[in-house]
């Protein structure tokens, strides 16, 4: 938004002051969130991620979910609670695939006796590694208490989100999700777009369409339109 003030700027969304200190305009940019030296955009991916990310945080509030989300501004802005992020990023995982199977054996496609949990550190220079909950603790990311709610909303997120997608014949394989606080209490910030999930589409013959929704610079453009008229059209 020209003139306004920047809180934060990420690779494919920008955050500005608002008149209210407790509040944050949240822009999502046309850029494609994968790490390369040149900036890649698709027209119109700001526009429908912030559509996208309105009504799915619309409807996790319909479901008592705490998420930063206060209401759309306009097409490409969201006003947001301001948080103190904690730089960590939760990925749950339903369906094993690509690292995951690699890394611990499960064959491709495996949908997992319960979901998994897993915490990277948001941290660029380090190369976001993977972490626990200990060293969440010994590097004073977050106590135990905001540990247990951020485990219990994530967890709760995935159910409700899961049988949301299976109504459109979607499997939600996996997702990141990040979270902050407002004073005490800890809720979901950030987005639940395309750059955050995998959606495999179930076909009649019950196999997975692994293609359609998984985001590649390739098929950007598709994914994004997609998804957006699967779930607002
Ligand atoms: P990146 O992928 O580079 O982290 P994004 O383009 O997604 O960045 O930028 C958004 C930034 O804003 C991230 O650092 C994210 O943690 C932060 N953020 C998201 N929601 C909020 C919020 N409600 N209050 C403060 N910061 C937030």
């Amino acid at each position: 938004m020209k003139g306004q003030e920047k809180f934060t700027e990420g690779k494919t969304k920008i955050l500005y002051k608002t008149d209210q200190e407790e509040q944050l305009l949240m822009e999502f940019l046309d850029t494609l969130p994968f790490e390369s030296s040149k900036k890649v955009s698709v027209k119109e991916k700001g526009k429908i991620n912030s559509d996208l990310t309105a009504y799915l945080f619309e409807y996790l509030h319909s479901y008592n979910v705490p998420t930063h989300y206060l209401k759309k501004v306009d097409a490409k802005n969201i006003l947001v609670k301001k948080l103190n992020m904690i730089p960590i990023q939760m990925i749950i995982w339903n369906i094993a695939t690509g690292v995951l199977s690699k890394k611990l054996g499960i064959s491709e496609g495996t949908s997992l006796e319960t979901p998994v949990i897993e915490f990277y550190l948001k941290d660029a220079k380090l190369k976001n590694p993977m972490i626990n909950d200990y060293h969440a603790y010994a590097l004073g990311l977050c106590d135990r208490n905001d540990m247990s709610a951020i485990i219990r909303i994530g967890t709760k997120i995935n159910a409700v989100l899961r049988s949301f997608f299976q109504r459109k014949n979607l499997s939600l394989v996996q997702f990141t999700l990040e979270f902050g606080k407002s004073g005490n209490q800890v809720m979901l910030g950030d987005e639940i777009t395309p750059d955050t999930i995998l959606l495999w589409m179930l076909q009649e013959d019950g196999k997975f369409d692994k293609k359609t929704f998984t985001l590649t610079a390739e098929n950007a453009k598709q994914v994004y339109s997609r998804l957006h008229e699967t779930l607002l059209k």
